[in-house]
């Protein structure tokens, strides 16, 4: 059987498997979605979101890209963002790193891959903003596993600048940003403890008063 093909039976399966498992759960999703989370993660085919932390479809709004950037002018993204945030009112916006990203080794060298130098420049931006971190390290693989680190904590801070974020919590809105990192070797996801859960917690020169 042609490999694609196999996807379609493979999907077939699928749905009858879950139908089976739960007659309504189709018509339910149908219906509307309200997840709780909105998750940020890289496009690496070994990181699936809902997987990994055990969710069905219709509880993880979904946005990924390659090693995980949030850019401040990528309508894509601020589009997930403001729909994820506005409309559907998730709780929890996790940007979900993980080690041994190649967008953040291709990142760390010199060789051209093409268009896509353009969008790991943002990632070198990162390394310029902690080089003397970064090059105090001699060990390579920990030098690496520090900029896997940094980048999501670079883009934990760049979610919490929108200002669709801030809005939110301008009106009181229940939001949490957490940075997280997954181990492609073990299959676990590590807190990296810099959630930011209000206004307050934000450099003041990307605070916008009643940001609009
Ligand atoms: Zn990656």
């Amino acid at each position: 059987m042609p490999v694609i093909k196999q996807l379609f039976k493979q999907n077939e399966e699928w749905a009858a498997r879950t139908s089976d498992a739960d007659p309504e759960f189709f018509d339910n999703l149908s219906e509307q979605q309200s997840p709780e989370y909105l998750w940020i993660g890289c496009s690496d085919s070994r990181v699936p979101a809902n997987q990994i932390v055990g969710l069905l479809p219709g509880e993880v709004f979904v946005h990924r890209n390659i090693a995980n950037v949030v850019v401040h002018t990528d309508l894509n993204c601020l589009s997930v963002i403001q729909y994820a945030v506005e409309v559907l009112k998730v709780k929890h916006i996790m940007v979900v790193g993980h080690y041994g990203c190649g967008g953040v080794k291709a990142a760390m060298g010199n060789e051209s891959f093409g268009l896509i130098d353009n969008w790991l420049r943002h990632i070198k931006d990162v390394y310029r903003a902690h080089k003397a971190r970064i090059e105090a390290i001699e060990d390579t693989d920990k030098r690496f596993n520090l900029m896997c680190e940094l980048n999501v904590r670079e883009q934990v801070a760049n979610v919490c600048h929108t200002t669709i974020v801030q809005n939110a919590w301008r009106s009181g809105q229940e939001l949490s940003v957490h940075g997280w990192i997954y181990g492609l070797d073990n299959g676990l996801i590590r807190d990296m403890k810099v959630t930011v859960s209000g206004v307050d917690d934000i450099s003041r020169i990307y605070s916008m008063d009643g940001a609009e």
